[in-house]
């Protein structure tokens, strides 16, 4: 059986331990390799060495730390292929989406190339009598990403590329469910030019994540996974001390007016909800149509594009979607949409019970789709995170507003509309943090910022995009004067003011 350990100091590091956890190909539902899980003494073997490769970072030139994320952008793009496959082997997640998956990631690489731009202060001349004032962004030392299952490039590479180019080390403690493709890129990055110590990766539990939070050198902690631990995370972190960002779960709206184009809204709900079998923190998992005409219409439409959508293994060119990750989250989501036929719900489209032949032990789910779903329900207050979507129906826009922003989570949503001054009042007042018009999954560029509001978002700064930088960075605020010759300044007992 392949065993997967961790990698420190620029190459594996096994601590012999019995304390492993399986990794599954959820295409087949058989284990295919065993992932050690650290404890804190793995995780002090890989901050010593963090600390001692860190400081030589940090004096690096910011433009020759560009060029190292220079050349890891091409070593991504030339593995592709083969990172993609190991994706989905551990995922499930179809081949071209595993793509879509690392050149989400790539492009943030691509962001941290500026980093030499992005590291630049400011400067005030003569902000008194021959006083200048300028600040400096300097990193802050030995930082940790812990992230989840559903994107294993994406989001290591969210947090990673920015941290490492402002010249910090870091720890990264990915999903012990698809570990390989955070260990590859790591490995590429050693290829690229990282020195030894720089970017480490340690797997496990929550023994490690306790371990990450109660570590004195580190000095910052970025989570991406569900609310409840990241709101474990936050607390316990901020309480030792740490810079601290989590990212939560959602459940996320497509709302539907009148006047939509019905065709290309109802194609981009249907890839929204059901791609990557609904494992996306920015699924639309509930469409909110507005008023009875268009949720009937749209209903009928969703019907028949979800009989022609076809479910298969990870590997397979035409499949839609892949299966779910695991035998416990399967289990979840048919309790769910169990739960929504109790509540009242109506199902009509039932996606349990599903067999792919020859994979018969795999983790699929068809489609399901939900109707007549009420605030209420605990199926829709809750995040399923699976192929389940769900139809909360509205008779006007207020009321379609109101769901979104009276929901406990505010990752995402979207509005889908011809009317511009209706698109732009339900942006500027809806309690999400971002927002997509005609847009389906509005995951902001690489060079904005990704964070969502309420249970979605714990923490000031979001990831990517100058948060990244700042999150990353601290900032130092220098006043100076030089000797010009003039007279002695008197000693003053007062606050010295530029007046
Ligand atoms: P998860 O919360 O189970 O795991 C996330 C990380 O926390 C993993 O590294 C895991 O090992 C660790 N962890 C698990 N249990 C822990 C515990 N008890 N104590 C400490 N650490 C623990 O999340 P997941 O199932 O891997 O990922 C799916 C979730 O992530 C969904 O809720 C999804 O919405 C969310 N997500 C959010 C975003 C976002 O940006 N808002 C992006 C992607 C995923």
């Amino acid at each position: 059986m392949r065993r997967i350990t961790h990698f420190i100091a620029g190459e594996a590091y096994s601590a012999n331990t019995s304390r492993t956890s399986d990794v599954f190909d959820p295409s087949t539902g058989q284990v295919q390799a065993q992932v050690e899980l650290a404890d804190a003494a793995v995780l002090s073997q890989a901050v010593q060495n963090a600390v001692a490769a860190q400081r030589s970072w940090a004096a690096m030139n910011p433009q020759r730390r560009a060029r190292v994320m220079f050349r890891f952008k091409e070593l991504i793009e030339s593995n592709m292929d083969e990172l993609a496959h190991l994706l989905s082997s551990e995922h499930g997640k179809v081949i071209a989406d595993s793509k879509g998956d690392i050149q989400r990631g790539l492009e943030v690489v691509e962001f941290a190339c500026g980093i030499p731009h992005l590291l630049k202060g400011e400067y005030t001349e003569g902000a008194g009598p021959g006083i200048d004032v300028y600040s400096t962004r300097q990193p802050l030392g030995v930082v940790a990403g812990i992230t989840p299952f559903n994107f294993p490039a994406m989001i290591p590479l969210w947090m990673a590329a920015p941290a490492i180019a402002c010249g910090n080390a870091f720890i990264l403690k990915p999903s012990e469910r698809d570990p390989s493709v955070p260990m590859r890129l790591a490995e590429l990055a050693m290829e690229a030019g990282l020195p030894e110590g720089i970017l480490n990766v340690v797997h496990g539990d929550k023994e490690i994540v306790d371990a990450i939070l109660d570590h004195p050198d580190i000095k910052a902690v970025s989570f991406v996974g569900s609310s409840d631990i990241a709101n474990y995370v936050y607390g316990r972190g901020a309480q030792n001390g740490k810079r601290v960002q989590c990212m939560g779960g959602a459940k996320n709206h497509g709302i539907i007016l009148p006047d939509a184009d019905l065709d290309q809204a109802v194609a981009d709900i249907i890839g929204a909800a059901y791609g990557s079998a609904g494992e996306r923190c920015m699924a639309l998992p509930v469409v909110t149509p507005v008023g009875d005409a268009v949720a009937e219409e749209l209903r009928k439409r969703l019907v028949k594009e979800i009989a022609s959508l076809r479910v298969g293994i990870a590997t397979d060119p035409d499949a839609h979607y892949g299966p779910v990750v695991g035998a416990a989250h399967k289990a979840r989501i048919e309790n769910y949409i169990q739960m929504a036929a109790d509540e009242g719900a109506e199902i009509v489209v039932d996606g349990r019970g599903f067999s792919l032949q020859g994979y018969e032990d795999g983790y699929f789910l068809a489609p399901t789709l939900i109707d007549h779903v009420k605030p209420d329900m605990k199926s829709y207050q809750d995040e399923i995170f699976g192929p389940v979507l769900q139809i909360l129906r509205a008779q006007t826009l207020e009321e379609a507003l109101s769901y979104p922003t009276r929901h406990q989570y505010g990752n995402g949503v979207a509005i889908f509309t011809r009317n511009g001054d209706a698109a732009r009042q339900f942006a500027s007042q809806v309690e999400v943090g971002m927002v997509g018009i005609n847009v389906p999954i509005p995951v902001p560029v690489a060079y904005h910022s990704f964070g969502g509001w309420k249970r979605s978002g714990f923490g000031d700064l979001d990831q990517y995009g100058m948060d990244g930088v700042r999150f990353y960075t601290r900032t130092k605020k220098i006043t100076q004067r030089w000797p010009s010759g003039g007279a002695v300044i008197d000693q003053s007992f007062v606050i010295p003011t530029m007046a």
